[in-house]
């Protein structure tokens, strides 16, 4: 067991997690049809071209007429459907049949709803209601002027921002790049999922996880490899990887045991140490690099261990490289559960979220990924002596 001493050595999560951001270098955005933009994170702000809506309509169907007394009779003079303006100016007292969002006619000022009038066979309408200026009128740029920036660029693009940003004139919108990852997970233990298990042997479920995380934070053609307990496949993974991949993520393997290939590995493959170790739990053993600007991450083996690690340094890498916002929304919330401590790290535990009360998933071992299982948010047990008592207030950081 490494003293609390030797604990207090390594990075905190979040001087870790800023040597990641500090080895980003974002894709380059390119242009993408807002058909094929959803999810993408955009990175020049959409600046509506022209005004929405593009000109003054009716918010009714009804009739577009004077403002005035209630209890006129007008003759009607027209129609304007959408898509049809009306072919006439209203002038003076007449009254042009409307539809709901189409264009108001020349000269036109209100509407007076259907349900509030009375046509008559001689090619008149009552009007049962007084009518104000402006009455029923959406007038052109209500929704949003021309010239207005309607989506900010780092936002990441959900369908009202495609239809704002449609609405508005764009066929297409400037967004981020989307990284190529390479998942490789390690282990002579790793079998295939649904495949039987021999003696000693488990289903690679971090090749899965690992590269469903990625998946959801932006990546694009998500490729898995594995690599055996030896130097030579493990280095050899490495080095088909970084020829494809911006960002290449192992896991397992990356300890100081005697069947621990990673950290050699990496670094005849010439990836160059950022750092190894963070003061945190679980996930320790975290190690991170780069190579030509590929990004480089060793996660620990443990599911619950790889699933933390990615989501607090691989994650954000992958939302800076697309231009995003890179952090996770944090809460301050209540634990519901005296939690125990770690001297010299911190505590990731995972916890379900009732409004502003966090109550643990259940036991917390690494190995356990059920704990994962339902989880809201990984809240923060600052390292420490003894425990913290139910009722502490505690970060938790939203998955
Ligand atoms: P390691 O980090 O390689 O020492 O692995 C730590 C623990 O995680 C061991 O119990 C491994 O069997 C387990 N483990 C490692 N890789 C995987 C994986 N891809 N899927 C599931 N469990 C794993
Ligand atoms: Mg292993």
């Amino acid at each position: 067991m490494p003293s609390a001493r030797e604990n207090a050595r390594m990075l905190s999560i979040d001087e870790a997690r800023a040597r990641v951001l500090a080895a980003v270098r974002p894709l380059p955005p390119t242009p993408v049809p807002v058909t094929d933009a959803l999810d993408r994170v955009l990175c020049a702000d959409v600046v509506a071209a022209g005004a929405v809506p593009p000109f003054a309509n009716s918010a009714m169907d009804g009739f577009a007429v004077p403002p005035g007394a209630a209890g006129r009779r007008l003759p009607i003079v027209g129609e304007s459907r959408a898509g049809h303006p009306a072919s006439v100016a209203l002038d003076g007292e007449q009254a042009i049949r409307i539809s709901t969002g189409a264009m108001l006619p020349a000269g036109a000022e209100a509407v007076i709803m259907v349900e509030r009038t009375r046509e008559h066979p001689d090619g008149t309408v009552e009007l049962d209601a007084e009518v104000a200026a402006g009455q029923n009128v959406r007038p052109a740029g209500d929704d949003v002027p021309a010239g207005e920036v309607l989506v900010r660029a780092g936002t990441r693009l959900g369908p009202a921002e495609l239809g704002a940003a449609v609405s508005a004139g764009a066929a297409s919108v400037v967004c981020g790049g989307r990284p190529r990852v390479e998942v490789i997970s390690t282990g002579d233990e790793l079998q295939e999922p649904g495949l039987p298990l021999g003696p000693g042997r488990l289903h690679d479920s971090n090749a899965v996880t690992v590269a469903a995380l990625a998946r959801r934070a932006g990546a694009r053609d998500v490729r898995r490899a594995h690599a055996g307990d030896a130097l030579r496949p493990t280095r050899e993974a490495i080095g088909r990887a970084l020829e494809r991949a911006d960002v290449v993520v192992l896991t397992g393997g990356v300890s100081v045991g005697p069947h621990d290939h990673v950290k050699p590995a990496l670094d005849a493959a010439g990836v160059e140490e950022v750092f190894w170790r963070v003061a945190l739990r679980p996930g320790k053993p975290t190690w991170f690099g780069t190579r030509d600007g590929v990004l480089v991450f060793g996660l620990p083996g443990n599911p619950v261990s790889a699933m933390v690690t990615f989501l607090l340094f691989a994650r954000p890498a992958l939302l800076a490289l697309q231009g995003a916002e890179p952090h996770a929304r944090r809460i301050r919330a209540e634990l519901t559960q005296a939690m125990p401590r770690t001297p010299g790290r911190d505590e990731l535990v995972r916890v379900t979220l009732d409004g502003s009360r966090a109550t643990p998933t259940g036991p917390q071992g690494s190995h356990r990924l059920s704990s994962m299982l339902g989880a809201g948010g990984l809240a923060i047990v600052p390292a420490g002596e003894g425990e913290l008592a139910a009722g502490t207030q505690v970060v938790v950081e939203l998955l």
